[in-house]
């Protein structure tokens, strides 16, 4: 789950990483009020889950409260990378001496969380790491061990911090994001800039946030930062019905059974030349309740040229998961053409059943490539 710049902020300032003070906003008005709370110049920043606000002009300087009042005006409703903004967040503008960079992420192929630092900040990470990487300070943390304050320093000398003030600072700062990567099950934790005022003070000046899906139990407060209305339609129509989906950008929409069966449905589908629109893991059911649950959701999604309904029956028997396709059919209206591969337990039981029902738009196939060459066939008619 990814936070907003302001939410991760909240928690950035829990864990006593030094942030700005600010104020939420979703109306021109509401942001002239934050702005005469703060004080001075502000800051009117968009509030979407994507990056490159800034180059987009969704971040502005405003002088006074009627400024951040017209800047937020000008901000809020902008389409940034596609997301609408429709929150802002004003707050207390800070001069810049310097731009660092910091983030803690996950080093899959490592198994341990890295450190990247470096004091070309500001500018994009991949433009750096690809243009200079001396200047890009690396360091993994051996998650037995924990985080060691031997390491706050080889990441500040190795990027070649000289002011001690700074030094010290900005050594804090990284142990402080390690408490908050850990103590919030975070993935990806990140500060650009992290900057340096003409006073000597170190701090977050935004925030990049992501918490792992699979540890929200433990969260509840952060959990609850979830902004619904951010999160596409389809997914929240998978999340309310308890179905396991993915959305991705092709046009055949894919039901399995199992996560390994579906994986491997979509290289069938690319092999066939095909691209996948979503996918769907039906897992151990094959009820009518639970096909209509996943057909519902994979048919949101306005890309969905065909649907390709992959089923090994092992547990599940085909034949069940046959009569609960038809139910399916039966309580909805499907436009697109459907095909089902039935394999496995009572499959031939099962293909029957479908051939007796023989609905229109439904293509029983007898082997994964060939039901996964016609629906991509399908999906181009
Ligand atoms: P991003 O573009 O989405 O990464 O948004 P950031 O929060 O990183 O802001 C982009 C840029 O806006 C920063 O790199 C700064 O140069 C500028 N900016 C943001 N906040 C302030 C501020 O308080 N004062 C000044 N002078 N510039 C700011
Ligand atoms: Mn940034």
């Amino acid at each position: 789950m990814d936070l907003y710049e302001y939410q991760g902020k909240q928690l950035f300032a829990r864990f006593g990483i030094p942030v700005s003070a600010g104020r939420l906003a979703t109306t021109p008005d509401e942001a002239r009020v934050a702005a005469e709370e703060l004080g001075g110049q502000v800051v009117v920043k968009a509030q979407v889950l994507t990056g490159g606000r800034g180059k987009a002009g969704g971040i502005k300087l405003a002088d006074d409260p009627d400024d951040a009042r017209s800047k937020a005006h000008r901000i809020l409703g902008m389409d940034i990378g596609g997301h609408v903004v429709r929150r802002l967040w004003i707050e207390r503008a800070s001069e810049i001496a310097k731009e660092y960079y910091l983030s803690l992420t996950f080093d899959r192929g490592a198994k341990r969380p890295l450190f990247m630092f470096t004091t070309e900040g500001g500018v994009d990470i991949e433009e750096v790491a690809a243009t200079k990487p001396e200047a890009l300070v690396r360091l993994h943390v051996d998650p037995f061990e924990g985080f060691q304050p031997w390491q706050a320093r080889a990441l500040v000398y190795g990027a070649r911090v000289e002011d001690p003030g700074e030094q010290k600072q900005i050594a804090a700062i990284v142990g402080k994001l390690y408490d908050a990567f850990v103590g919030c099950d975070a993935m990806l934790a990140e500060i650009n800039p992290l900057i340096v005022t003409p006073a000597g003070e170190v701090k977050a000046l935004d925030s990049k946030f992501t918490v792992d899906d699979n540890a929200l139990f433990k969260h509840p407060e952060i959990a609850e930062m979830r902004d619904l209305d951010a999160v596409p339609v389809e997914e929240r129509a998978a999340r309310e019905k308890g179905v396991t989906y993915v959305k991705l950008d092709g046009e055949v929409g894919i039901l399995g059974n199992g996560a390994g069966l579906v994986m491997s449905t979509l290289d069938v589908i690319a092999n066939a030349g095909g691209r996948p629109a979503n996918f769907c893991d039906l897992g151990g059911g094959g009820d009518a309740e639970g096909v209509v649950d996943a057909l519902e959701v994979i048919t949101v999604d306005p890309q969905v040229r065909s649907i390709f309904f992959n089923i090994f029956g092992g547990i599940t028997r085909c034949d069940e998961v046959a009569r609960g396709i038809l139910q399916a059919l039966d309580r909805m209206e499907i436009a697109q053409p459907i095909v089902v591969r039935l394999d496995g337990t009572n499959a031939e039981e099962g293909r029957l059943i479908l051939q007796e029902a023989a609905p229109a738009n439904l293509h029983a196939e007898a082997t994964m490539l060939e039901a996964a060459e016609r629906a991509v066939e399908l999906a181009r008619a």
